[in-house]
């Protein structure tokens, strides 16, 4: 018999569908793939050859558990280079990936009953995080007109004696929105008056448009940073999803608690892939302005389209690479004789007969909308848009 938490687990909704379009693509299937949540850009090769570099050295053994002192202090420099920020080695722990590097989050910091706050809509991981540690997601609604963003009112309104922390990711996954200073000096201060722990997932720092600014809300001052656990990593700025590196930087008490977990979970992140992650931090950044380049024309393409569809419509992002359009309009209708009632149905259907993949909103915790990540090419992107506007019609 499995663990009562092991038969509530559900696999990621979205890494679901993005397999089953990748299993109809290997049945000869033309689906174009707007599922996907990583850069469809190569690894850039000064990163690779680091990493067959490593492996020819012999670099190929356990590392100390939260990794290598370079690496730690190629983090610590981006992060006193891009944010502001401040932190010594004891701050920092390498995960696999950043997904890792919350779960350590979760494990280190609630405990049965603790109560999570996370803005609503949001990535798929956070609540689900959140119950494998017994503690118990509460969600606040966030809305399209504030370009979700969680106001600070409707956080107070949701503390209690259990809450413990606030779940942060600016960009957003999945509206692509991102937080401005001051609504993010309007958290902090709730923040600090409640005693609750900000986790900030900026993952998507480095993909920003329309001239907009990343701040982190660790940067806004001493005792915000003293609550805050900032979570990055490599997947997204360098195309590495494969590599899985991640990283967390806070209190050295929590960092501390969090190493103590990973060593006896998984060990170091691999060693050879620190070294392309260090390669990545320190070597030529310029692909990150190539790859921004060239989402930046995906994504005014993307919108302006599905703005195009009757019954659809769809808000700038300004950060990430998903756009998140309402659709709530087409609920109520037929299509291929298939009545429409929620954003799963249409994400089916569009899947079934458009052949196009993309993520019910549900997943992310509201049905009005659904997900389309533009991290694939500017023909594709076409081909796909016209699919689902012949499948509207
Ligand atoms: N946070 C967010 C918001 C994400 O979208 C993702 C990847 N989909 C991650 C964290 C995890 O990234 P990784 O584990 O690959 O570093």
């Amino acid at each position: 018999m499995l663990s009562v938490r092991a038969q509530h687990i559900k696999p990621s909704q979205t890494l679901a569908i993005d397999s089953r379009a990748k299993a109809m693509k290997a049945e000869g299937i033309d689906i174009v793939n707007f599922g996907v949540g990583e850069p469809d850009l190569d690894t850039p090769d000064n990163i690779k050859e680091a990493a067959i570099k490593s492996i020819r050295d012999g670099f190929t053994k356990y590392t100390p558990v939260g990794g290598i002192e370079p690496l730690k202090d190629a983090i610590i420099d981006k992060f006193k280079n891009d944010n502001g920020l401040d932190y010594v080695r004891e701050e920092i722990i390498v995960s696999c990936g950043a997904k890792h590097s919350l779960y350590n989050i979760a494990q280190a910091l609630f405990s049965p009953g603790d109560e999570v706050l996370i803005p609503s809509p949001y990535w798929v991981t956070y609540p689900v995080q959140v119950l494998l540690n017994d503690a118990v997601p509460v969600f606040v609604k966030t809305y399209e007109e504030d370009s979700f963003m969680v106001k600070q009112e409707a956080i107070k309104s949701n503390i209690t004696k259990k809450t413990k922390a606030l779940i942060l990711n600016s960009p957003s996954n999945p509206t692509g929105l991102t937080y401005t200073k001051k609504n993010l000096e309007q958290l902090a201060e709730v923040a600090l008056k409640y005693n609750l722990y900000i986790i900030s997932d900026e993952i998507y720092e480095k993909l920003l448009y329309e001239g907009v600014m990343h701040t982190s809300i660790a940067s806004l001052g001493a005792e915000t940073k003293d609550r805050t656990i900032v979570v990055n990593g490599l997947s997204k700025s360098y195309a590495m999803t494969g590599w899985r590196i991640g990283y967390a930087a806070g209190p050295k008490e929590i960092i501390t608690a969090m190493t103590n977990i990973q060593s006896q979970s998984t060990s170091n992140p691999t060693s050879i892939a620190q070294k392309a992650a260090l390669e990545a931090l320190r070597g030529p950044q310029d692909f990150i302005h190539i790859m921004t380049t060239e989402f930046d024309k995906r994504r005014r393409f993307l919108i302006n389209e599905l703005n195009a569809i009757p019954g659809i419509s769809c808000i700038s992002p300004t950060g990430a690479f998903y756009a998140f359009p309402n659709t709530s309009k087409l609920y109520g209708r037929s299509m291929h004789d298939k009545r429409i009632s929620s954003s799963s149905d249409l994400a089916l259907c569009l899947l079934e007969h458009a052949k196009v993949a993309l993520v019910h909103g549900n997943a992310f915790g509201d049905d009005n909308y659904i997900r389309l990540s533009y991290a694939t090419s500017i023909d594709e992107i076409k081909k796909g848009v016209n699919r689902i506007k012949e499948a509207v019609r």
